[in-house]
């Protein structure tokens, strides 16, 4: 490695999650006179592994230890703490480095777009997830959970995770890191019913059977459906997709057979019923559905509603990614528009922020390769020795970069601090991370 040499590729990543990491591996594994640059606002690093993922699907976040062998990589760096257009613009970024990859997720809700869906108790996954997550724009969001009844709408992986975390116990969730301010609102809470609820059928419906199953397993909460729901047959669909579905069918079938009093809190979980009224005055007490029926391809209006009692909402319908400025960005879709995630020279974009909000954390790892190896064969070096650049900027302009060790040291109290079998007890605010690293 030659930090000032005029043939070394400079590369800067914004966003440290999975898309990013993958991109970063990319590229050090098929270069060797490459230096990569991953920056995040946060100053810790792996974007919706720490922030997203459900805190007790622990190994999914397992994944984080192959990224932390990619920061091991003496050509990598970790700059956290740095926002690019709070700290640094795109457009000093693009002077410094050969080749910048957008990696920034999609970290937006999107809105239901009803009436009503501005009102108190109205609160987003994005923002749902990322309170008990402890994500530090949302620790302090304090939903109000001391209501009787919560609404979940969307029939994707996101739903699920929230209507389990919601109905699972202390000891269901010990092995977890959902934070603990999150843990004892949630077992505070006076929820009796959750409901879920999809705007299509059963067949329709993005859950993946695993994570349906789990639902037919908690200790507290009883999962039920009206079998009147469920069809007998998967219909005309793609092949690949037939053993999920029957899967998730077989699922929906057992939960029918669930008697309601079995638990003291049930999880009702019902279709073709879309959202199109938020009820109540400042705050949410209920929601109006209206019934869809299948024709000619489509799910439509039937013009008959029904209402549910609820205190919370929380919409679960997909994320959007933030426009950056020097950036073109499709304000409707939520993405940067790219031709296989290049959006113009030097300039990449790789994860949600370049498909929007699908896929597994497994999807990013062919797009982030294959984004790496485009960089590669299409970028050359332009001698411009960027070398310590940012940290230049930094203390020109009096903001504080954190390191990769400093996240290691994070971590590590994290961890110290954790409760029982616990994994980690996270910490959720960025000024008492960066007190813990003065403190170091
Ligand atoms: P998703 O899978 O796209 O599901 C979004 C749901 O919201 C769909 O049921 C959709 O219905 C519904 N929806 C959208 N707009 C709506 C509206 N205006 N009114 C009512 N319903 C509406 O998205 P997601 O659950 O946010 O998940 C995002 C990605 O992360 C997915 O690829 C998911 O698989 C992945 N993920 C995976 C895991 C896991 O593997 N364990 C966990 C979490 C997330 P329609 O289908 O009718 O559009």
């Amino acid at each position: 490695m030659s930090e000032n040499d005029s043939r070394t590729l400079w590369v800067a990543i914004i966003g440290s999650g999975p898309a990013g990491y993958y991109t970063a591996e990319g590229l050090v594994k098929n270069a060797e006179n490459i230096r990569v640059d991953i920056v995040d606002r946060l100053p810790t690093p792996y974007g919706l592994i720490r922030g997203g993922v459900a805190p007790d699907h622990q190994s999914i976040k397992g994944v984080m230890r192959r990224y932390e062998k990619t920061s091991g990589n003496e050509n990598v760096r970790f700059l956290g703490n740095l926002e690019v257009g709070r700290d640094v613009s795109l457009a000093e970024l693009r002077e410094m480095y050969d080749a910048v990859v957008i990696a920034t997720g999609a970290p937006n809700d999107r809105r239901l777009g009803i009436p009503g869906d501005d009102k108190a108790g109205v609160v987003g996954s994005a923002a749902f997830v990322g309170w008990y997550n402890g994500h530090p724009d949302f620790a302090d969001l304090s939903p109000d959970l001391a209501v009787k009844s919560v609404a979940v709408i969307g029939n994707g992986n996101v739903a699920v995770d929230v209507v389990r975390v919601l109905a699972k116990t202390t000891g269901e969730m010990a092995a977890s890191d959902l934070t603990s301010y999150a843990s004892h609102a949630i077992q505070a809470s006076a929820i009796e019913d959750l409901w879920m609820l999809g705007r299509r059928g059963p067949v329709e419906a993005k859950f993946t059977h695993k994570e349906l199953g789990e639902l037919g397993e908690l200790e507290n909460c009883v999962a039920l459906v009206d079998a009147g729901q469920i069809p007998d047959e998967l219909g005309d669909i793609p092949e690949k997709a037939i053993p999920v579905k029957t899967k998730n069918l077989n699922h929906l079938r057992a939960f029918a057979e669930n008697d309601a009093g079995d638990k003291p809190v049930r999880l009702h979980i019902a279709f073709c019923a879309r959202p199109v009224e938020i009820l109540g005055d400042k705050r949410v007490t209920g929601l109006r559905l209206e019934k869809t029926r299948f024709e000619d391809g489509k799910y439509l209006g039937t013009g008959k509603t029904f209402d549910i009692e609820c205190g919370l909402i929380v919409p679960c319908i997909g994320y959007l990614s933030d426009p950056m400025e020097g950036a073109t960005f499709d304000e409707g879709r939520g993405l940067f528009p790219n031709e296989d995630g290049k959006i113009e020279d030097r300039l990449y974009v790789v994860g949600w922020a370049r498909r929007g909000p699908t896929g597994t954390i497994g999807t990013n790892r062919p797009d982030g390769m294959g984004v790496a190896e485009r960089i590669l064969a299409e970028v050359s070096p332009r001698g411009k020795a960027c070398c310590g650049g940012l940290d230049r900027i930094a203390s020109e302009r009096g903001f504080r970069i954190t390191s990769f060790d400093d996240w290691k040291k994070i971590e590590a109290a994290e961890i110290k601090a954790a409760q029982g079998v616990a994994p980690r007890a996270k910490i959720s605010h960025i000024e008492e991370m960066l007190t813990l690293l003065d403190k170091c």
